[in-house]
């Protein structure tokens, strides 16, 4: 099911995880529409390349199984881990900040991918938060 142009539900909740039942409900289905209309606007400024969803939507048992906390955007569907073919994560986030679009946090995870989020309400300001996150831990992208 299409959820925008080029982004489908199916890819947003795509996981490795195949045991469990990752099906968003409708608050979380609502997220991810707006997530989906968000990474238009980013493949739109990054020029139109591939945008490779590595992961966004994850249910409870998915999320626990992945490590992360309970408190990530991607339990919400409100973030997307991605790569862009030909592009760096470092260049990516880079683009993404000179673009001016309302990323609520773009974090370059182990040089290896790209996590951006849209804020948890649609009334809620994007926080423009960028960060880095490597083995030498949590930090501002500066
Ligand atoms: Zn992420």
């Amino acid at each position: 099911m299409n959820l925008s142009e080029h982004f489908t539900l199916e890819e947003l909740t795509f996981t490795d995880h195949r045991e469990f039942d990752n099906t968003p409900n409708a608050d979380e289905t609502a997220n991810l529409n707006r997530l989906a209309s968000f990474l238009e606007q980013v493949k739109t400024v990054l020029g139109g390349k591939p945008v490779m969803i590595n992961s966004a939507f994850r249910c409870k048992q998915v999320n626990d199984a992945v490590g992360s906390k309970d408190t990530s955007q991607h339990r919400i569907g409100c973030a997307a881990d991605l790569r862009i073919p030909g592009m760096t994560p470092d260049e990516v986030v880079k683009a993404i900040m000179a673009s001016g679009i309302g990323y609520d946090q773009i974090i370059r995870e182990f040089d290896r991918w790209t996590h951006i989020s849209v804020p948890n309400h649609p009334e809620d300001k994007p926080r423009q938060q960028a960060l880095i996150i490597d083995k030498a831990g949590t930090r501002a992208y500066a």
